[in-house]
């Protein structure tokens, strides 16, 4: 049997020369970097080089604007609590209704417990932010602005640029979750408005665990983590060196491969999208069709399950990712989904396919291929389907596509 891992949106794998690369500085050279002695190795300058990669990748001229984090939920946490912090009279923050977890649950906390007011700021029905709504939410009450760069659930991509030049004109700073962009997406932060940025390895074929803030140099900064004085006082604790050398080796590789990603891995990504809609009536692909990641396809098959294709999938060596999360025994469209307003029946029945610069051409066919028919075998199990198509004729349950 096939396989095919399609959930590189979730997490990558660690590319091979980055892990042999690294090997070493676990076994050799496992010397804490702010030691004197030879056990450090060369660790301190293998650091620096790979401050000197990631600032490459992101487009960032001074090595002081690249703080390394443990995550990107770190990143995202510490970017927004310090703009915070340093803008006391402050006390509103904007933000996207479609962000990940990592920035409005932060958010829900700040609104909830420490007074701040939150404008969350609405999509339409392809995922594209609203901007009438955001300009007028913008004032100089606003000490931050969170918007992502590309959603991780459809790929959408938001004016990022557009929208941080606004908010500079209100003396608000703003901030980007890359996360899913860094690696995707040619960035270049010299020619950019954005204050801060974060990133995170494990999406871009590091390992978990290393993440990363940019923060423009002569922005005011507050660390989240106090003690030790590494990472010039910004972030305290003993770096995580292998984390930092394999992420500095896989800023070079997403670099080196930028080309390819918008070119081959977009071009299968249209091959997995186009087989699969071309099979399956009553779905559709979801996000901005202009504005999307290359290698991100979320489609919704109406009056199906999302968990039960993935179950299916999965015995057919398919891994995919669905857009409902499972919570406390009820089954819950994602916020994202349903921010965009996707009728109940078809977010219920999302996946996302998420590809990377390792999927080939031989496990996109294999997702073409077992994908429609598994559609079927649970549309003819669906309450809403019939001998003739879907039954439902309320509006509440009415096909976008009928
Ligand atoms: N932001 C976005 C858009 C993500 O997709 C993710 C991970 O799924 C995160 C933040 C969190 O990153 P990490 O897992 O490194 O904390």
């Amino acid at each position: 049997m096939s396989s095919a891992y399609m959930d590189n949106n979730a997490t990558t794998r660690v590319d091979p020369r980055v892990l042999e690369t690294i090997l070493p500085y676990f076994s050799e050279y496992y010397g804490n970097p702010s030691s004197m002695h030879s056990f450090g190795g060369d660790v301190g300058k293998r650091l620096e080089e790979a401050r000197a990669s990631v600032q490459a990748l992101l487009g960032v001229e001074h090595d002081s604007e690249i703080i390394f984090t443990s995550c990107g939920t770190e990143s995202d946490n510490t970017a927004i609590l310090s703009a915070l912090a340093i803008q006391p009279s402050r006390r509103e923050i904007i933000t996207s209704v479609v962000e990940h977890p990592a920035i409005l649950s932060l958010c829900d906390h700040l609104e909830r417990h420490e007074g701040y007011k939150v404008h969350y700021i609405p999509v339409d029905r392809l995922g594209r932010i609203s901007m009438e709504a955001y300009a007028a939410a913008l004032s100089e009450q606003v000490a931050i602005v969170s918007m992502m760069y590309a959603n991780n659930e459809t790929g959408t991509i938001f004016p990022v640029e557009t929208m941080a030049r606004m908010a500079k004109e209100k003396g608000a700073l703003f901030h980007t979750d890359a996360v899913q962009a860094v690696g995707k997406i040619a960035l270049n932060m010299q020619e950019s408005a954005i204050d801060m940025l974060s990133l995170s390895g494990h999406k871009l074929h590091a390992p978990k665990g290393i993440g990363a803030l940019y923060v423009r140099r002569g922005t005011r900064y507050r660390p989240m983590l106090r003690g030790g004085h590494q990472e010039r006082g910004r972030r305290a604790g003993t770096e995580n060196t292998t984390g930092i050398i394999a992420l500095g080796l896989a800023a070079d590789m997403a670099l080196e491969h930028m080309e390819y990603e918008n070119t081959v891995v977009r071009a299968l990504r249209d091959r997995l999208e186009a087989g699969i809609l071309a099979q399956v009536p009553y779905a559709f692909a979801n996000g901005d069709p202009e504005h999307r990641l290359p290698n991100t396809s979320s489609i919704s098959f109406e009056y199906i399950e999302g968990e039960a294709i993935l179950m299916l999938l999965s015995r057919v060596g398919i891994a995919a990712s669905s857009g409902s999360a499972c919570t406390s025994g009820s089954l819950e469209p994602s916020h994202v989904l349903r921010a965009m307003d996707i009728p109940y029946t078809a977010a219920h029945g999302t996946i996302r396919f998420s590809l990377s610069r390792e999927t080939t051409e031989a496990e996109v066919d294999w997702v073409i291929a077992q994908t429609p028919p598994i559609v079927e075998q649970l549309r003819r199990l669906s309450p809403y389907w019939g001998a003739n198509g879907p039954i439902l004729t309320d509006n509440a349950f009415a096909p976008v596509y009928a």
